[in-house]
């Protein structure tokens, strides 16, 4: 290996040269002599001056000499240095200043015709980069349809803007818009048509609305409108139902002539409680719909109120599920009997909410949470379960019972609820199906009689019995009595709580007694809490009944000691005292 001491700067392809501080050359290398067109000889001695242009020289006075001075060091100065020949050669140039009484200079110059070269391709592309870049900007910013900003750009403007609400800007109101009849458009007209809709609608926004409210193109038909310095809801109604107004004018395309319309949803910020883009945009596409749900063709207001009370829902919702996953619901079971003979005809099971905090719960104080929604489903179908469960081991502790469940509109008219039904059913192949019954809930909440006809049908073919609960609340039982075909009735509480003292209640009492009789169908009455509501119901001709007079809903571990206890105190004969029965306080 060879050793430093042998390696010399001439063999570097670099030119180095030292100057004296009074710029006279004292070496160079034979590299930069070759290159310049001297000999070494030559150039030692020379003014290093004469090696640059004039434009050179002057920067060398006016900036290189300057810069050595104050930094010591300079890197990649471009100079024109001359050749023997007088030829210009342009030259990357370092220098570092050895701070000595002699102020020696040492050079290093470097060809630059290369480097200069690249330095333009570089200038050059970066120039068209940039253009590139605002290209971009501006396409990825803008909706090319209408020319409006799309949804990146509102996005970015809203967060912005929120931003600023925090430095104390004014409020402004957020409103989701969405076209009428759009779809129509295009589907009769073409697509060709749908963007010229599209286009004139947004020329008609933008000359509507203020030049500082900013619109753009959600997407589709849909357009979000950000209109500043509105601060109360009011301010932001005026302008949009004005434009609502504009939106809804005739326009002229082509040869045609169309109409839409618009519904909006209008949000306000700030809120009591901070937010995000994204919820606000979410809160006006809400009240749109809202909008939309009303009849189109209007605003609506999202109301903050609305929001909170449905968080607090879902979060209730959230709670029943993982009461259901903790098992903390409970059947209890009210019993069903005539009481003209005594005897014990069923008993009805109803759901209770044992929560660990707050007690024994009712069901009106979940069930409405949960309706037509899939943790409702769950829990219908588990209460099915767990009636035919409980049915099956009284069947086999020789208790001679027969068991109800009570089943949503909702339930029922789910397509899987006859094969849920039939499957739960097979799980207790010991259990006599006629000892099972349904009742079925919120007659008035039935949509498709003719689907749950079949439904019920296709039930009582099976041999489960039917009935129809809280009879003569809903306006169109009649008409359902007509079209459905169910074992029983069962008269609501309603009815009988004041048929002693109100006489119009008791002809009713009476026609709907009458009219079950008509259909053929057995009746219970519901709610019988005194010794003269059973009597009455005796005398009406209605022997069945329900009610606390007789006993109160029970939890099944106790029901066979209820029967004991109604047979041996011949209560059900004498029908004068009610039996002792605990009494769980419910919270309603
Ligand atoms: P429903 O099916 O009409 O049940 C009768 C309701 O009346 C029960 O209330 C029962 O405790 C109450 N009741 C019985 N006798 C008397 C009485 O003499 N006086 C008074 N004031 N009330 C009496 P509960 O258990 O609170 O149930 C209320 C409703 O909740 C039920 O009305 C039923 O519609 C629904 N429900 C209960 N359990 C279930 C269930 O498992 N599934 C479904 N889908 N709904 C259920
Ligand atoms: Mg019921
Ligand atoms: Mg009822």
């Amino acid at each position: 290996m060879r050793t430093s001491e042998s390696i010399t700067l001439d063999q570097f392809p670099v030119g180095s040269l030292v100057s004296n501080a009074s710029r006279e050359i004292i070496y160079c290398n034979s590299y930069f002599a070759q290159k310049y067109g001297y000999t070494v000889n030559e150039l030692i001695g020379m003014d290093f001056f004469s090696l640059l242009s004039r434009a050179s020289q002057i920067m060398y006075d006016s900036y290189l000499m300057p810069l050595l001075l104050r930094e010591g060091c300079c890197e990649e100065i471009r100079l024109t240095m001359i050749t023997s020949a007088s030829e210009p050669i342009p030259a990357v140039v370092s220098a570092r200043l050895d701070n000595n009484d002699e102020r020696r200079i040492f050079w290093s110059v470097g060809h630059a015709a290369r480097s200069e070269q690249l330095f333009g391709e570089l200038t050059e592309a970066r120039k068209l980069l940039q253009q590139k870049v605002s290209l971009l900007h501006t396409l990825s910013n803008t909706d090319q349809l209408t020319g409006l900003p799309n949804r990146t750009a509102l996005t970015r403007h809203l967060s912005q803007k929120i931003e600023e609400m925090k430095s104390g800007e004014l409020a402004f109101a957020l409103a989701f818009l969405d076209l009428d009849g759009f779809k129509e458009v295009n589907d009769r007209y073409g697509h060709d048509t749908g963007d010229k809709v599209l286009r004139l609608v947004a020329k008609r926004m933008t000359s509507n609305l203020r030049s500082d409210d900013l619109i753009a193109r959600f997407g589709g038909d849909e357009f979000v409108i950000l209109l500043h310095g509105r601060f109360n809801a009011g301010m932001a109604e005026e302008s949009l139902n004005r434009l609502i107004r504009q939106i809804e004018e005739p326009l002229k395309i082509d040869s045609l002539t169309l109409q839409v319309s618009a519904s909006v949803g209008v949000t306000l910020y700030p809120q009591a409680e901070s937010i995000t883009p994204d919820q606000l945009l979410r809160q006006a596409d809400q009240a749109m719909y809202q909008s939309k749900l009303a009849g189109r063709n209007q605003l609506s207001l999202f109301n903050v109120d609305n929001e909170k009370h449905q968080k607090e829902r879902h979060a209730e919702l959230l709670a029943i599920k993982a009461a259901m996953a903790a098992n903390e619901f409970e059947l209890y079971y009210q019993p069903k009997v005539n009481m003209s003979s005594g005897e014990l005809l069923g008993v009805e099971a109803l759901i209770r909410w044992n929560h660990p905090v707050e007690g024994l719960k009712a069901p009106v104080t979940f069930l409405p949470i949960i309706t037509e929604t899939q943790v409702g489903l769950d829990l219908g179908q588990w209460v099915i379960s767990s009636a035919l469960e409980q049915l099956q081991t009284w069947l086999s502790e020789g208790l001679d019972v027969h068991v109800s469940v009570n089943i949503s509109g909702y339930h029922l008219q789910h397509p899987e609820f006859l094969s849920n039904l039939t499957r739960a059913l097979a799980t207790f192949p010991d259990v006599p199906k006629h000892r099972f019954e349904i009742e079925v809930l919120e007659t008035s909440a039935i949509e498709d009689v003719e689907k749950v006809s079949l439904v019920l049908s296709s039930c009582r073919m099976m041999g489960i019995r039917v009935s129809l609960d809280d009879f003569g609340t809903g306006y169109s039982t009649l008409a359902h009595l007509r079209d459905l075909s169910v074992d029983m009735l069962k008269i609501d509480r309603s009815f009988i709580k004041d048929m002693l003292t109100s006489p119009g209640d008791l002809a009713i009492l009476r026609g709907v007694i009458g009219f079950a009789r008509a259909f053929q169908c057995d009746v219970v009455a519901e709610g019988v809490e005194t010794y003269q509501h059973a009597q009455s119901l005796i005398s009406l001709g209605c022997d069945w009944g329900q009610g606390y007079y007789i006993a109160r809903p029970i939890p099944a571990s106790i029901l066979a000691e209820w029967v004991t206890d109604w047979i041996n105190t011949g209560f059900h004969k004498k029908f004068s005292r009610p039996p002792v029965l605990p009494i769980t306080e419910l919270k309603e």
